[in-house]
Protein backbone atom coordinates (compact mmCIF):
# COMPACT_ATOMS: atom_id res chain seq x y z
CA UNK A 1 0.00 0.00 0.00
CA UNK A 2 1.06 3.57 -0.89
CA UNK A 3 2.59 5.26 2.16
CA UNK A 4 3.25 8.85 1.59
CA UNK A 5 3.72 11.85 3.99
CA UNK A 6 3.74 15.88 2.79
CA UNK A 7 4.76 18.13 6.13
CA UNK A 8 4.00 21.40 5.65
CA UNK A 9 5.49 23.92 7.72
CA UNK A 10 5.55 28.02 8.05
CA UNK A 11 7.68 30.60 7.69
CA UNK A 12 8.25 34.32 8.65
CA UNK A 13 5.00 34.48 10.87
CA UNK A 14 1.90 32.61 11.85
CA UNK A 15 -1.42 33.01 10.26
CA UNK A 16 -0.13 32.75 6.94
CA UNK A 17 -2.61 30.09 5.72
CA UNK A 18 -0.88 26.68 6.54
CA UNK A 19 -4.34 25.45 7.43
CA UNK A 20 -5.95 26.58 4.13
CA UNK A 21 -2.86 25.23 2.22
CA UNK A 22 -2.43 21.88 4.21
CA UNK A 23 -6.17 21.39 3.25
CA UNK A 24 -5.97 22.81 -0.38
CA UNK A 25 -3.22 20.12 -0.96
CA UNK A 26 -5.41 17.28 0.80
CA UNK A 27 -8.77 18.07 -1.82
CA UNK A 28 -6.32 18.70 -5.00
CA UNK A 29 -4.45 14.72 -4.34
CA UNK A 30 -7.77 13.61 -3.73
CA UNK A 31 -9.01 15.10 -6.83
CA UNK A 32 -6.50 13.06 -8.65
CA UNK A 33 -7.84 9.39 -7.10
CA UNK A 34 -5.88 9.25 -3.84
CA UNK A 35 -6.87 8.75 -0.35
CA UNK A 36 -5.65 11.36 1.52
CA UNK A 37 -5.69 12.30 5.33
CA UNK A 38 -4.70 15.74 7.63
CA UNK A 39 -3.04 15.69 10.63
CA UNK A 40 -2.76 18.99 12.95
CA UNK A 41 0.31 18.80 15.32
CA UNK A 42 0.16 21.92 17.80
CA UNK A 43 3.14 22.88 19.86
CA UNK A 44 0.85 23.63 23.10
CA UNK A 45 1.36 21.70 26.24
CA UNK A 46 -2.10 21.86 26.15
CA UNK A 47 -3.47 18.07 26.01
CA UNK A 48 -6.18 19.43 23.27
CA UNK A 49 -7.77 23.13 22.11
CA UNK A 50 -10.87 22.67 24.29
CA UNK A 51 -9.39 24.73 27.33
CA UNK A 52 -8.24 27.67 25.71
CA UNK A 53 -9.94 30.81 25.33
CA UNK A 54 -11.17 31.08 21.49
CA UNK A 55 -9.82 34.84 21.54
CA UNK A 56 -6.21 32.98 22.30
CA UNK A 57 -6.63 30.08 19.66
CA UNK A 58 -9.52 30.69 17.63
CA UNK A 59 -12.40 28.29 17.71
CA UNK A 60 -12.81 25.65 19.28
CA UNK A 61 -13.69 22.64 16.66
CA UNK A 62 -15.04 19.43 17.77
CA UNK A 63 -14.84 15.97 15.64
CA UNK A 64 -17.56 13.71 15.36
CA UNK A 65 -15.91 11.00 18.20
CA UNK A 66 -15.39 14.79 20.41
CA UNK A 67 -12.17 15.79 20.27
CA UNK A 68 -11.64 19.28 20.77
CA UNK A 69 -8.87 20.35 18.30
CA UNK A 70 -7.81 23.31 16.61
CA UNK A 71 -9.68 25.24 13.96
CA UNK A 72 -8.28 24.08 11.09
CA UNK A 73 -9.40 20.62 11.34
CA UNK A 74 -12.25 22.62 10.30
CA UNK A 75 -10.66 23.27 6.98
CA UNK A 76 -9.53 19.95 6.62
CA UNK A 77 -13.21 18.84 6.86
CA UNK A 78 -14.98 21.42 4.34
CA UNK A 79 -12.30 21.29 1.72
CA UNK A 80 -11.77 17.27 1.55
CA UNK A 81 -14.99 15.93 3.21
CA UNK A 82 -12.71 13.74 4.83
CA UNK A 83 -14.38 13.15 8.71
CA UNK A 84 -11.54 14.27 11.45
CA UNK A 85 -11.12 12.70 14.33
CA UNK A 86 -8.87 12.16 17.57
CA UNK A 87 -6.01 10.78 15.83
CA UNK A 88 -5.93 13.66 13.47
CA UNK A 89 -4.91 16.15 16.56
CA UNK A 90 -1.38 15.84 18.24
CA UNK A 91 0.33 18.64 20.33
CA UNK A 92 2.85 18.43 22.30
CA UNK A 93 1.03 17.79 25.45
CA UNK A 94 -0.75 14.14 23.97
CA UNK A 95 2.75 13.45 23.25
CA UNK A 96 4.77 14.02 26.42
CA UNK A 97 2.41 12.74 28.68
CA UNK A 98 2.15 9.77 26.53
CA UNK A 99 6.04 9.14 27.04
CA UNK A 100 6.03 9.99 30.51
CA UNK A 101 3.35 7.09 31.37
CA UNK A 102 4.97 4.13 29.61
CA UNK A 103 8.12 5.58 31.92
CA UNK A 104 5.98 4.83 34.69
CA UNK A 105 4.59 1.50 33.31
CA UNK A 106 8.67 0.40 32.82
CA UNK A 107 7.74 0.49 28.75
CA UNK A 108 11.02 1.61 27.80
CA UNK A 109 12.59 -1.56 29.69
CA UNK A 110 15.14 0.04 32.97
CA UNK A 111 16.45 2.34 29.59
CA UNK A 112 16.88 5.87 30.13
CA UNK A 113 14.21 8.18 28.19
CA UNK A 114 15.90 10.79 26.54
CA UNK A 115 14.15 14.01 24.70
CA UNK A 116 15.56 12.89 21.40
CA UNK A 117 14.67 10.43 20.14
CA UNK A 118 12.15 9.14 22.42
CA UNK A 119 10.10 12.52 22.09
CA UNK A 120 10.01 12.47 18.13
CA UNK A 121 9.62 9.19 18.22
CA UNK A 122 6.00 9.03 19.85
CA UNK A 123 5.45 12.30 16.89
CA UNK A 124 6.24 9.68 14.74
CA UNK A 125 4.37 6.75 16.06
CA UNK A 126 1.15 9.14 16.60
CA UNK A 127 1.69 10.55 12.81
CA UNK A 128 1.83 6.91 11.77
CA UNK A 129 -1.08 5.69 13.90
CA UNK A 130 -3.16 8.65 12.47
CA UNK A 131 -2.38 7.37 8.83
CA UNK A 132 -3.28 3.71 9.56
CA UNK A 133 -6.61 4.79 10.92
CA UNK A 134 -7.64 6.81 8.13
CA UNK A 135 -6.10 3.98 5.56
CA UNK A 136 -4.78 7.33 4.13
CA UNK A 137 -2.09 6.71 1.22
CA UNK A 138 -1.04 10.30 1.29
CA UNK A 139 -1.16 11.96 4.89
CA UNK A 140 -0.56 16.08 4.89
CA UNK A 141 0.89 16.99 8.51
CA UNK A 142 0.79 20.35 8.76
CA UNK A 143 2.94 22.16 12.09
CA UNK A 144 1.27 24.88 14.08
CA UNK A 145 3.63 28.13 14.58
CA UNK A 146 6.70 28.72 12.40
CA UNK A 147 9.84 27.89 11.33
CA UNK A 148 12.57 28.76 14.10
CA UNK A 149 10.30 28.64 17.32
CA UNK A 150 11.76 26.69 19.88
CA UNK A 151 8.89 25.05 20.58
CA UNK A 152 8.66 23.38 16.80
CA UNK A 153 12.25 21.67 17.10
CA UNK A 154 11.22 18.23 17.98
CA UNK A 155 8.56 17.93 15.71
CA UNK A 156 10.53 18.97 13.09
CA UNK A 157 13.17 16.47 14.28
CA UNK A 158 10.10 13.49 13.57
CA UNK A 159 10.19 15.10 10.08
CA UNK A 160 13.92 14.70 9.95
CA UNK A 161 14.21 11.30 11.14
CA UNK A 162 11.03 10.37 9.02
CA UNK A 163 12.40 11.73 5.83
CA UNK A 164 15.78 9.78 6.37
CA UNK A 165 14.24 6.12 7.16
CA UNK A 166 12.04 6.48 3.86
CA UNK A 167 13.14 9.42 1.60
CA UNK A 168 11.24 8.97 -1.27
CA UNK A 169 7.61 9.16 0.32
CA UNK A 170 8.52 12.46 2.52
CA UNK A 171 7.81 16.23 0.95
CA UNK A 172 8.28 19.57 2.43
CA UNK A 173 6.47 21.85 1.71
CA UNK A 174 7.14 25.49 3.26
CA UNK A 175 4.42 28.36 3.83
CA UNK A 176 6.18 31.46 3.48
CA UNK A 177 5.30 35.46 3.56
CA UNK A 178 6.81 37.99 1.21
CA UNK A 179 5.46 41.00 2.72
CA UNK A 180 5.05 44.40 0.87
CA UNK A 181 6.04 47.41 2.09
CA UNK A 182 3.54 50.18 0.53
CA UNK A 183 6.77 52.71 0.31
CA UNK A 184 8.76 50.11 -2.03
CA UNK A 185 5.84 48.51 -3.76
CA UNK A 186 8.02 45.51 -4.37
CA UNK A 187 7.31 42.08 -2.85
CA UNK A 188 10.68 41.01 -0.52
CA UNK A 189 12.23 38.02 -0.49
CA UNK A 190 14.77 37.83 2.60
CA UNK A 191 12.29 36.34 5.16
CA UNK A 192 11.64 33.63 3.04
CA UNK A 193 15.62 33.15 2.64
CA UNK A 194 16.00 33.36 6.17
CA UNK A 195 13.54 31.06 6.99
CA UNK A 196 14.78 28.33 4.39
CA UNK A 197 18.09 28.46 6.29
CA UNK A 198 16.26 28.23 9.35
CA UNK A 199 14.17 25.08 7.76
CA UNK A 200 17.73 23.59 6.78
CA UNK A 201 19.37 23.76 10.21
CA UNK A 202 16.67 21.57 11.27
CA UNK A 203 18.39 18.94 8.55
CA UNK A 204 15.28 19.62 6.51
CA UNK A 205 15.21 21.17 2.48
CA UNK A 206 11.87 22.06 1.12
CA UNK A 207 10.76 20.83 -2.18
CA UNK A 208 8.05 23.84 -2.27
CA UNK A 209 7.85 27.27 -1.31
CA UNK A 210 4.29 28.29 -0.96
CA UNK A 211 4.65 31.68 -1.33
CA UNK A 212 1.93 33.99 0.14
CA UNK A 213 1.51 37.96 -0.56
CA UNK A 214 -0.80 40.33 -1.26
CA UNK A 215 -0.26 40.12 -5.20
CA UNK A 216 0.81 37.30 -6.89
CA UNK A 217 4.92 36.53 -7.20
CA UNK A 218 6.22 37.84 -10.53
CA UNK A 219 9.12 35.90 -12.29
CA UNK A 220 11.92 38.08 -10.89
CA UNK A 221 11.43 36.95 -7.25
CA UNK A 222 10.11 33.48 -7.79
CA UNK A 223 14.16 33.06 -10.07
CA UNK A 224 15.69 34.89 -6.89
CA UNK A 225 13.58 32.44 -4.07
CA UNK A 226 14.45 29.22 -6.56
CA UNK A 227 17.65 30.74 -6.56
CA UNK A 228 18.51 30.88 -2.74
CA UNK A 229 16.71 28.52 -1.31
CA UNK A 230 17.98 26.45 -3.30
CA UNK A 231 14.80 24.76 -5.46
CA UNK A 232 13.59 24.45 -9.11
CA UNK A 233 12.03 27.68 -10.01
CA UNK A 234 8.14 25.78 -10.69
CA UNK A 235 8.22 24.87 -6.74
CA UNK A 236 7.72 28.17 -6.10
CA UNK A 237 4.01 28.01 -5.75
CA UNK A 238 2.78 31.68 -6.19
CA UNK A 239 -0.27 31.89 -3.42
CA UNK A 240 -1.72 35.71 -3.37
CA UNK A 241 -4.73 36.93 -1.43
CA UNK A 242 -8.40 35.59 -2.91
CA UNK A 243 -11.49 36.86 -2.66
CA UNK A 244 -12.58 33.19 -1.19
CA UNK A 245 -10.36 30.56 -0.37
CA UNK A 246 -12.01 27.97 -2.00
CA UNK A 247 -10.44 29.29 -5.32
CA UNK A 248 -7.13 28.25 -3.86
CA UNK A 249 -7.27 24.45 -4.89
CA UNK A 250 -8.23 26.11 -8.82
CA UNK A 251 -5.38 28.30 -8.38
CA UNK A 252 -3.04 25.24 -7.37
CA UNK A 253 -3.98 23.54 -10.07
CA UNK A 254 -3.23 26.39 -12.42
CA UNK A 255 0.51 25.96 -11.61
CA UNK A 256 -0.02 21.91 -11.70
CA UNK A 257 0.98 22.10 -8.12
CA UNK A 258 -0.96 18.75 -7.73
CA UNK A 259 0.70 17.35 -10.31
CA UNK A 260 4.57 18.69 -9.19
CA UNK A 261 3.70 16.99 -6.08
CA UNK A 262 2.72 13.57 -7.01
CA UNK A 263 6.07 13.98 -9.50
CA UNK A 264 8.17 14.51 -6.13
CA UNK A 265 6.28 11.41 -4.65
CA UNK A 266 6.85 9.17 -7.55
CA UNK A 267 3.07 9.10 -8.33
CA UNK A 268 1.27 9.13 -11.13
CA UNK A 269 -2.53 10.60 -11.55
CA UNK A 270 -5.11 7.95 -11.40
CA UNK A 271 -7.85 9.99 -12.55
CA UNK A 272 -8.49 13.52 -14.25
CA UNK A 273 -11.19 15.77 -11.73
CA UNK A 274 -11.44 19.26 -11.93
CA UNK A 275 -10.37 21.29 -9.33
CA UNK A 276 -12.53 21.05 -6.13
CA UNK A 277 -14.99 24.38 -5.78
CA UNK A 278 -14.28 25.67 -9.42
CA UNK A 279 -18.28 25.57 -9.94
CA UNK A 280 -19.29 27.35 -6.49
CA UNK A 281 -16.13 29.76 -7.14
CA UNK A 282 -18.27 30.91 -9.87
CA UNK A 283 -21.17 31.08 -8.42
CA UNK A 284 -19.74 33.15 -5.66
CA UNK A 285 -18.02 35.62 -8.04
CA UNK A 286 -21.12 36.13 -10.53
CA UNK A 287 -23.89 36.33 -7.94
CA UNK A 288 -25.26 39.56 -7.41
CA UNK A 289 -27.71 39.14 -4.96
CA UNK A 290 -26.49 39.65 -0.88
CA UNK A 291 -27.86 39.50 2.59
CA UNK A 292 -27.20 41.53 5.79
CA UNK A 293 -26.51 38.73 8.62
CA UNK A 294 -25.50 39.86 12.01
CA UNK A 295 -23.51 37.49 14.38
CA UNK A 296 -24.18 38.85 18.29
CA UNK A 297 -21.44 37.49 20.48
CA UNK A 298 -18.68 37.89 22.84
CA UNK A 299 -15.54 37.11 21.68
CA UNK A 300 -14.81 40.78 19.90
CA UNK A 301 -12.36 42.07 22.27
CA UNK A 302 -9.29 41.99 19.96
CA UNK A 303 -10.63 43.13 16.90
CA UNK A 304 -11.98 41.50 13.62
CA UNK A 305 -9.02 39.61 13.18
CA UNK A 306 -9.65 37.34 16.38
CA UNK A 307 -13.46 37.35 15.69
CA UNK A 308 -13.12 35.39 12.50
CA UNK A 309 -10.82 32.82 13.80
CA UNK A 310 -12.78 32.88 16.76
CA UNK A 311 -16.42 31.92 15.09
CA UNK A 312 -14.93 30.85 12.01
CA UNK A 313 -17.24 27.66 11.48
CA UNK A 314 -20.16 29.77 12.22
CA UNK A 315 -19.34 32.54 9.42
CA UNK A 316 -18.23 29.40 7.17
CA UNK A 317 -21.66 27.81 7.79
CA UNK A 318 -23.68 31.44 6.98
CA UNK A 319 -21.90 31.10 3.79
CA UNK A 320 -22.61 28.43 2.49
CA UNK A 321 -26.20 28.61 3.41
CA UNK A 322 -25.80 32.11 1.39
CA UNK A 323 -24.69 30.20 -1.53
CA UNK A 324 -27.33 27.08 -0.95
CA UNK A 325 -29.42 30.73 -2.05
CA UNK A 326 -27.50 31.90 -4.97
CA UNK A 327 -26.43 34.81 -2.23
CA UNK A 328 -23.68 36.39 -1.09
CA UNK A 329 -23.02 37.60 2.89
CA UNK A 330 -22.23 41.07 4.15
CA UNK A 331 -21.52 40.10 7.96
CA UNK A 332 -22.05 42.71 10.83
CA UNK A 333 -20.25 41.49 13.69
CA UNK A 334 -22.29 42.91 16.51
CA UNK A 335 -20.83 42.87 19.93
CA UNK A 336 -23.56 42.10 22.97
CA UNK A 337 -22.05 44.04 25.22
CA UNK A 338 -22.72 47.06 23.30
CA UNK A 339 -26.34 46.40 24.50
CA UNK A 340 -25.76 47.00 28.25
CA UNK A 341 -24.31 50.47 27.42
CA UNK A 342 -26.60 51.87 24.94
CA UNK A 343 -29.81 49.94 26.14
CA UNK A 344 -32.41 50.41 23.00
CA UNK A 345 -30.25 51.06 20.13
CA UNK A 346 -30.78 48.06 18.25
CA UNK A 347 -30.46 49.50 14.79
CA UNK A 348 -27.57 47.46 14.01
CA UNK A 349 -29.90 44.38 14.37
CA UNK A 350 -32.47 46.25 12.39
CA UNK A 351 -30.26 46.53 9.57
CA UNK A 352 -29.66 42.67 9.61
CA UNK A 353 -31.90 40.18 7.59
CA UNK A 354 -31.22 37.25 9.77
CA UNK A 355 -28.82 37.16 12.72
CA UNK A 356 -26.66 34.37 14.67
CA UNK A 357 -25.89 33.94 18.00
CA UNK A 358 -23.29 31.61 18.53
CA UNK A 359 -21.91 29.39 21.74
CA UNK A 360 -19.79 30.75 24.40
CA UNK A 361 -18.89 30.38 28.16
CA UNK A 362 -19.08 32.33 31.35
CA UNK A 363 -21.23 35.42 32.21
CA UNK A 364 -19.88 38.54 30.66
CA UNK A 365 -21.73 40.03 27.86
CA UNK A 366 -24.95 37.58 28.39
CA UNK A 367 -26.93 40.50 29.73
CA UNK A 368 -26.45 42.30 26.09
CA UNK A 369 -26.61 38.38 24.13
CA UNK A 370 -30.27 38.72 26.17
CA UNK A 371 -31.35 42.30 25.45
CA UNK A 372 -30.53 41.28 21.70
CA UNK A 373 -32.62 38.53 21.42
CA UNK A 374 -35.81 40.24 22.91
CA UNK A 375 -35.56 42.34 19.98
CA UNK A 376 -34.92 39.76 17.48
CA UNK A 377 -38.04 37.33 19.28
CA UNK A 378 -40.34 40.66 19.23
CA UNK A 379 -40.14 41.67 15.93
CA UNK A 380 -39.46 38.36 14.10
CA UNK A 381 -35.94 38.92 13.25
CA UNK A 382 -35.10 35.21 11.41
CA UNK A 383 -32.55 33.90 14.39
CA UNK A 384 -30.26 30.59 14.52
CA UNK A 385 -28.89 30.12 18.51
CA UNK A 386 -25.90 27.68 18.55
CA UNK A 387 -25.86 25.84 22.29
CA UNK A 388 -25.03 29.25 24.33
CA UNK A 389 -26.91 31.01 21.79
CA UNK A 390 -30.11 28.42 22.56
CA UNK A 391 -29.65 28.78 26.34
CA UNK A 392 -29.49 32.23 26.68
CA UNK A 393 -32.93 32.62 24.86
CA UNK A 394 -34.49 30.26 26.49
CA UNK A 395 -33.34 32.12 29.58
CA UNK A 396 -34.66 35.15 28.03
CA UNK A 397 -38.03 34.09 26.87
CA UNK A 398 -38.54 32.56 30.89
CA UNK A 399 -37.70 35.94 31.59
CA UNK A 400 -39.79 38.10 29.64
CA UNK A 401 -42.73 36.14 28.36
CA UNK A 402 -42.88 33.31 30.93
CA UNK A 403 -42.25 36.64 33.76
CA UNK A 404 -39.93 34.58 35.89
CA UNK A 405 -38.36 37.05 37.16
CA UNK A 406 -34.71 35.55 38.25
CA UNK A 407 -34.66 32.98 35.20
CA UNK A 408 -31.25 32.15 34.66
CA UNK A 409 -28.55 29.34 33.91
CA UNK A 410 -26.73 27.46 36.53
CA UNK A 411 -23.40 28.92 34.57
CA UNK A 412 -23.59 32.19 36.13
CA UNK A 413 -25.98 31.39 38.80
CA UNK A 414 -25.05 28.08 40.37
CA UNK A 415 -27.62 28.60 43.56
CA UNK A 416 -30.38 29.83 41.82
CA UNK A 417 -34.08 28.65 42.34
CA UNK A 418 -35.05 29.63 38.76
CA UNK A 419 -32.10 27.56 36.42
CA UNK A 420 -34.53 27.75 33.10
CA UNK A 421 -30.34 26.23 32.26
CA UNK A 422 -29.29 23.94 34.32
CA UNK A 423 -26.35 21.33 35.51
CA UNK A 424 -26.65 17.85 33.86
CA UNK A 425 -25.94 15.52 36.96
CA UNK A 426 -23.04 13.42 35.41
CA UNK A 427 -21.07 17.42 34.90
CA UNK A 428 -22.22 18.35 39.15
CA UNK A 429 -19.06 16.29 39.99
CA UNK A 430 -16.47 16.89 37.10
CA UNK A 431 -17.51 21.02 37.98
CA UNK A 432 -16.64 20.31 41.98
CA UNK A 433 -13.47 18.63 41.40
CA UNK A 434 -11.79 21.31 38.69
CA UNK A 435 -12.06 18.70 35.98
CA UNK A 436 -12.65 20.87 33.20
CA UNK A 437 -10.70 19.36 30.03
CA UNK A 438 -12.39 17.28 27.47
CA UNK A 439 -15.26 16.30 30.36
CA UNK A 440 -18.27 18.57 28.58
CA UNK A 441 -20.96 16.46 26.22
CA UNK A 442 -18.83 15.84 23.23
CA UNK A 443 -19.23 14.95 19.94
CA UNK A 444 -22.00 13.31 17.72
CA UNK A 445 -25.34 11.97 19.71
CA UNK A 446 -28.38 11.32 17.58
CA UNK A 447 -31.46 13.97 17.45
CA UNK A 448 -34.82 13.13 16.77
CA UNK A 449 -37.42 16.00 15.53
CA UNK A 450 -40.98 17.15 16.22
CA UNK A 451 -43.30 16.13 12.48
CA UNK A 452 -44.40 19.30 10.78
CA UNK A 453 -41.64 21.73 12.95
CA UNK A 454 -39.72 24.39 11.19
CA UNK A 455 -36.68 22.21 12.38
CA UNK A 456 -37.69 18.94 11.14
CA UNK A 457 -38.80 20.62 7.83
CA UNK A 458 -35.11 22.23 7.13
CA UNK A 459 -33.88 18.77 7.28
CA UNK A 460 -36.90 17.24 5.92
CA UNK A 461 -35.84 14.11 7.74
CA UNK A 462 -37.26 13.07 11.37
CA UNK A 463 -33.86 12.83 13.40
CA UNK A 464 -30.15 14.18 12.31
CA UNK A 465 -26.81 13.23 14.15
CA UNK A 466 -25.42 16.42 15.51
CA UNK A 467 -22.07 17.62 17.29
CA UNK A 468 -21.98 18.75 20.84
CA UNK A 469 -19.64 20.74 23.66
CA UNK A 470 -21.77 21.85 26.38
CA UNK A 471 -22.23 21.49 30.45
CA UNK A 472 -25.39 23.15 30.43
CA UNK A 473 -28.48 21.98 29.14
CA UNK A 474 -32.07 22.86 29.23
CA UNK A 475 -34.09 21.92 32.67
CA UNK A 476 -36.80 19.95 31.63
CA UNK A 477 -38.59 21.16 34.57
CA UNK A 478 -39.68 23.66 32.77
CA UNK A 479 -40.92 21.86 29.54
CA UNK A 480 -44.81 22.85 30.17
CA UNK A 481 -44.86 26.14 30.98
CA UNK A 482 -42.34 27.11 28.24
CA UNK A 483 -44.02 25.53 25.35
CA UNK A 484 -47.29 26.87 26.82
CA UNK A 485 -45.62 30.08 26.60
CA UNK A 486 -45.08 29.78 22.68
CA UNK A 487 -42.23 28.58 22.48
CA UNK A 488 -41.93 24.52 21.47
CA UNK A 489 -39.39 21.86 22.15
CA UNK A 490 -38.45 20.26 18.75
CA UNK A 491 -35.89 18.12 19.12
CA UNK A 492 -34.46 15.94 21.69
CA UNK A 493 -31.93 13.19 22.17
CA UNK A 494 -33.56 9.62 22.48
CA UNK A 495 -31.71 8.24 24.84
CA UNK A 496 -31.51 11.05 27.72
CA UNK A 497 -34.84 12.95 26.72
CA UNK A 498 -32.29 16.26 26.64
CA UNK A 499 -34.06 18.91 24.97
CA UNK A 500 -32.02 19.85 21.64
CA UNK A 501 -34.23 22.26 19.64
CA UNK A 502 -36.48 24.60 20.35
CA UNK A 503 -38.07 27.01 18.58
CA UNK A 504 -40.75 29.28 18.40
CA UNK A 505 -44.57 29.14 16.98
CA UNK A 506 -45.26 32.42 16.43
CA UNK A 507 -41.97 33.61 14.21
CA UNK A 508 -40.90 32.93 10.52
CA UNK A 509 -37.88 31.39 12.33
CA UNK A 510 -36.47 31.25 15.54
CA UNK A 511 -34.88 28.01 15.96
CA UNK A 512 -32.35 27.77 19.29
CA UNK A 513 -30.24 24.27 18.84
CA UNK A 514 -27.91 23.25 21.76
CA UNK A 515 -25.76 21.19 19.82
CA UNK A 516 -23.18 22.63 16.56
CA UNK A 517 -24.67 22.51 12.99
CA UNK A 518 -21.63 24.98 12.13
CA UNK A 519 -19.16 21.96 12.35
CA UNK A 520 -21.22 19.74 9.65
CA UNK A 521 -21.76 22.44 6.71
CA UNK A 522 -19.99 21.99 3.72
CA UNK A 523 -19.43 24.74 1.14
CA UNK A 524 -21.14 22.68 -1.42
CA UNK A 525 -24.02 21.51 0.87
CA UNK A 526 -24.79 23.81 3.27
CA UNK A 527 -26.43 22.73 6.67
CA UNK A 528 -30.26 22.39 6.80
CA UNK A 529 -30.85 24.98 9.81
CA UNK A 530 -27.82 27.62 8.13
CA UNK A 531 -29.37 27.42 4.06
CA UNK A 532 -33.19 27.90 5.86
CA UNK A 533 -32.07 31.02 7.87
CA UNK A 534 -30.99 32.65 4.96
CA UNK A 535 -33.99 31.77 2.56
CA UNK A 536 -36.16 32.89 5.27
CA UNK A 537 -33.95 35.96 5.32
CA UNK A 538 -34.04 36.87 2.01
CA UNK A 539 -37.85 36.44 2.45
CA UNK A 540 -38.84 39.15 5.43
N1 LIG B 1 -21.42 27.45 28.20
C1 LIG B 1 -22.47 26.60 27.74
C2 LIG B 1 -22.33 25.18 28.27
O1 LIG B 1 -21.26 24.77 28.67
C3 LIG B 1 -22.56 26.60 26.23
C4 LIG B 1 -21.37 25.99 25.55
C5 LIG B 1 -21.24 26.33 24.10
O2 LIG B 1 -21.81 27.31 23.61
N2 LIG B 1 -20.45 25.56 23.38
O3 LIG B 1 -23.28 24.45 28.31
Amino acid sequence: MIKKFIFVVGGVMSSVGKGVTSSSISAILKSHGYKTTNIKCDMYVNIDAGTIRPTEHGEVFVGSDGIEADQDLGNYERFTLNTMSAENYITTGQVYQEVIRKERNLEYKGEDVEVVPDVPNEIIRRIKNAQKTSNAEITIIEFGGTIGEYQVLLFLEAARIMKIANPEDIAFVMVSYLPLPTYLGEMKTKPTQYAMRSLNTAGIQADFIVARGTKSLDDKRRQILAHTCNIKAGSVISAPDVKTIYEIPELYKKQNFDEKILETLGLESREKNKAPFEDLVKKIKSTKKIIKVGIVGKYFKTGDFTLIDSYISVIEAIKHGGWANNTNIDFMWIDAEKFEKDKNDFSEIDQCSAIVCPGGFGERGTAGVMRAIQHIRENNIPFLGICFGMQLACVEFAKNALKIKNATSAEFNPKSKDQIIHVNPTQTKNIKDNKYGGTMRLGSYKVEFAQESITQKAYNSPEASERHRHRYEFNNKYKYAIENAGMKIVGVNPETNLVEVVELANHPFFVGVQYHPEFKSHPENAHPLFKKLIEVGLKT
